[in-house]
């Protein structure tokens, strides 16, 4: 309810004091004086209840505000109704976060508020079970002085503010796997999210495991098919009424052979360990020999293909994984651009890691696809893709290679204009050795 307007009341009085002063100064014969007495007399009301406003203001803002009568009463009123509702709200907002706390709390998710130098500031009962933090003796400890899995402290150390994960053993029980999540939240914040995933992890190894040993058990017959195939092609390759046959036959066994290499190289890439973090690999060299393979793909197509990279520039990896990730990349820059068209290889780095970027003046990816270009055996041409001898599992080799080696992909792509596949490697596995810049251009 809205207090009513007391300044007519106010008025009202003031009128009536005057009134009753003219009376009594008309009857007493003394003005001045009456005058006088009735201006002290308001002076001293006033300065009374300034007083105990004062007063209450200085010393007793958690009492109930003074009472008083007439103007002033209506002063302290309006105070006290301020106070009451300010009171229901903190109540209301102190009730709020209890309910958000209890409710985070109760999560079966880890959840930690984490500092902009990644310093604890809060965490719920979760995180104590799946990531071994206590309560509260590692309050404004550094994450990443109590989780010390290398990949964790390669994730956290890899500043920025969108959102990442990472996959890692939990500290508690290395038989429990978790999904570490980081999500930046608030200005200066980031809340630190971890979900056991170890069944799901049990389900995806059974799943490559058996990839893993149907690609294998067809490997030996493939290698016979393969090799009959040449014989016969030796053997009947002149004569017209098989050639086409069998020039078919061997076409398929070498497809199924690419294909089953690579069912296998993922499945590697899938189970295996992280790559052992003791070879520099020299990712400019590497890609030097690349650009010469890139070539000879191009062959008559004559793609001018470009490489700019900083030869000092090395990474803790493992060169066979990185080198099938690259080539696959630039295959597919050759693969799916017109012939003639333009392939330019980067290599570089700065504060926030190192960039590989593979761009090309191709035919370009709708928007639609990007998001789905990585799942296994996605294209977006099926046609186009395997005509190149393409086995749709290229990218997800890629994203698997980039995974263990804590990098990420992206991909910047428009219809008619081309593609940018640009991996990004973390600060913490990167070194120089050396100044000058290195060019070269097929
Ligand atoms: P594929 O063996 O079919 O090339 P990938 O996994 O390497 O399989 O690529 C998946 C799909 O992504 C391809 O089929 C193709 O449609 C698309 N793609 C990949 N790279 C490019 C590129 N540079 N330009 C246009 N499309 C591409």
């Amino acid at each position: 309810m809205r207090p009513e307007n007391p300044w007519p009341m106010v008025y009202t009085r003031v009128a009536l004091a005057l009134l009753g002063m003219l009376v009594l100064g008309l009857l007493t014969g003394q003005w001045l004086l009456v005058f006088l007495l009735g201006a002290l007399a308001a002076l001293v009301w006033d300065w009374i209840n300034l007083r105990r406003l004062e007063r209450w203001l200085r010393l007793g803002r958690k009492l109930d505000p003074p009472k008083s009568v007439g103007f002033w009463g209506d002063i302290f009123d309006g105070l006290y109704r301020m106070r009451k509702r300010s009171r229901e709200r903190d109540r209301r907002r102190r009730k709020l976060v209890r309910n958000y706390r209890d409710s985070i709390k109760a999560m079966p998710d880890a959840t930690v508020v984490l500092s902009e130098d990644y310093r604890i500031e809060w965490c719920n009962q979760a995180a104590l079970d799946l990531l071994g933090l206590r309560w509260p003796r590692d309050e404004g400890q550094r994450i990443s002085n109590i989780v010390r899995h290398p990949d964790f402290v390669t994730f956290v150390s890899w500043h920025g503010r969108e959102a990442r994960t990472v996959s890692l053993p939990s500290p508690v029980d290395a038989r429990l796997w978790l999904e570490v999540r980081l999500v930046p939240h608030a200005k200066k914040r980031y809340l630190l999210l971890a979900r056991d995933i170890t069944a799901f992890r049990r389900l995806e190894t059974m799943r490559s495991d058996f990839v893993a040993n149907v690609s294998h058990e067809l490997r030996t017959p493939l290698t016979v098919i393969y090799g009959v195939s040449e014989t016969l092609g030796h053997e009947l390759g002149e004569d017209p009424e098989y050639a086409r046959s069998v020039e078919l036959l061997q076409e398929q066994a070498e497809r199924m052979k690419i294909l089953v290499d690579d069912l296998l190289l993922l499945a590697r890439l899938e189970t295996g360990g992280k790559p052992g973090h003791g070879d520099w690999v020299d990712v400019p060299e590497l890609l030097s020999g690349l650009i010469e393979e890139g070539r000879l793909l191009s062959g008559a197509r004559r793609h001018r293909i470009t490489l700019e990279a900083e030869p000092d520039l090395v990474i803790l990896g493992n060169e066979k994984e990185l080198r099938s990730a690259f080539a696959n990349l630039l295959a597919n820059a050759i693969n799916y651009t017109p012939d003639g068209g333009e392939v330019d290889l980067r290599w570089w780095a700065d504060a926030s890691g190192a960039r590989l970027q593979v761009s090309d003046t191709g035919i370009g990816i709708e928007a639609q696809h990007i998001e789905r270009l990585t799942e296994r055996f996605y294209r977006v041409d099926t046609g186009r893709s395997k005509s190149r001898g393409g086995t749709g599992l290229g990218l997800a080799i890629v994203k698997h290679v980039l995974m263990r080696h804590s990098a990420r992909l992206s991909i910047d792509s428009e219809p008619g204009r081309g593609s940018t596949f640009t991996c990004s490697f973390p600060p913490g596995i990167l070194r120089r050795s050396g100044v000058d810049r290195h060019r070269a251009t097929a």
